[in-house]
């Protein structure tokens, strides 16, 4: 079979005719502005933090204009400062360890296993020598780890915790919503990401003062009464004099085109989880090929997916990657030396002084990646999965 795969990595779906409609409607009344309200009106943007906040279960919701800014706000609102410490994922994206070091804070890398999880007992080893008093967690690629023995790492030592959701909305971990362990959850709306206005970026929170602390680091203009997911005005009184205008707000537009994706989110997990499905049973036991085991507990919303080319030379890795894009499926590797476009290592982030880390670096050298837009269709899963599956074993024979 020499049959090439002719459909796009990166063709999302359009934009539901209900985002189209409200966002024309946002258009025409010319009330861009989150604050720029008729009266008695709650706003496209404030009626987005309630709809996700009541998915969620969160207390609290604040959307902004990025999911990195939307880290470094909660980083703030911690109280994290230039020098301060503080532990991420080696296996992240680049906007991770960005939020980090946008505070003058410096990364201090956690390793990964090879389920592609936060190496949990490097996590203990750190929180106990690092002196960092927060984990920027980052469950990359829609794995999550055992949520329930990090946050007794973590509760133990008095480190809080922020996760990084941009990989799981509306996943959850043994029922939990992802986002709902630390203190505060990060999600982004990114066109790659579970939902799509372009860019954006949700906060979530149960805690009133780290919430009033993120409005007003948003760029609220002493407005917070116009946001309705969020603590009452009280809150705010006691620190309003204390916190810096650092702005970075959604706005309206956005808002009205994110509304109905939202709404969509568990019948779109299903449509995800369906392709992935399909593709890792094609893909069961091609030679050389490690899949990642999901654990039972996980509830993933599965937008990508990712193998182990495991102990392969980097040469035949380079060389199943040419074969797989001569027949149309282009395949992005986190051994690469050189960073490239989304995929970059803890290796390359110099800025953050980064340690050798053997035990991760193996894993990276063999990780291989691709998304999983919707608008594949499971006919296209299993094609995909019988050239990977035709092509890498045609590498690993040649080995
Ligand atoms: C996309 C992404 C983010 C946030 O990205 P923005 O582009 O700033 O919205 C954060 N973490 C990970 C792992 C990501 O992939």
């Amino acid at each position: 079979m020499n049959d090439v795969f002719t459909g796009s990595f990166t063709q999302q779906e359009p934009i539901p005719d209900e985002g189209i409609e409200a966002a024309l409607r946002v258009l025409r009344h010319g009330r861009l502005h989150r604050y720029n309200l008729a009266p008695g009106e709650v706003g496209e943007t404030a009626q987005l933090e309630l709809d996700f906040a009541a998915q969620t279960g969160a207390r609290y919701c604040l959307a902004v204009a990025s999911g990195g800014y939307a880290m470094a706000t909660a980083l703030r609102a911690l109280g994290v400062q230039p020098g301060d410490k503080v532990l991420s994922n080696a296996f992240t994206l680049a906007p991770v360890p960005g939020a980090i070091a946008s505070l003058g804070a410096v990364p201090v890398f956690v390793g990964v296993t090879p389920a592609l999880r936060i190496d949990l007992d490097d996590l203990a080893a750190k929180v106990a020598t690092s002196g960092a008093r927060v984990l920027l967690l980052s469950h990359m690629r829609g794995h999550i780890c055992d949520m329930d023995a990090l946050m007794a790492i973590c509760d133990g030592a008095g480190v809080r915790v922020v996760e990084d959701c941009a990989h799981t909305m509306g996943a959850a971990w043994n029922g939990t919503a992802s986002g709902r362990f630390g203190a505060l959850g990060c999600f982004s709306m990114q066109t790659y990401k579970h939902v799509n206005s372009g860019e954006g970026g949700f906060l979530i929170s149960d805690d009133a003062d780290l919430m009033a602390r993120a409005i007003l680091l948003s760029g609220s203009y002493m407005l917070y009464d116009r946001h309705k997911a969020a603590p009452p005005p009280e809150v705010f009184a006691e620190i309003k004099y204390d916190v810096p205008n650092i702005s970075g707000r959604m706005d309206n537009l956005r808002a009205a085109v994110l509304r109905p994706q939202i709404a969509l989110l568990p019948e779109r997990a299903a449509a995800w989880n369906a392709r992935y499905a399909r593709l890792e049973q094609g893909l069961r036991g091609t030679p050389g090929l490690t899949l990642i085991d999901r654990p039972a507990l996980e509830s993933m919303v599965a937008s990508s997916f990712q193998a182990l080319l495991l102990d392969w030379p980097a040469p035949a890795i380079e060389a199943a990657l040419a074969r797989c894009k001569v027949r149309g499926v282009e395949l992005k590797w986190f051994g690469a030396p050189e960073p490239a476009g989304f995929t970059s290592t803890y290796r390359h982030w110099h800025y953050a002084h980064p340690g050798s880390m053997p035990a991760t670096d193996r894993i990276l050298a063999g990780l291989v990646d691709m998304r999983l837009p919707l608008t594949f269709s499971l006919a296209d899963c299993d094609q995909i999965a019988s050239i990977l599956r035709a092509e890498i074993g045609a590498a690993w024979q040649a080995l």
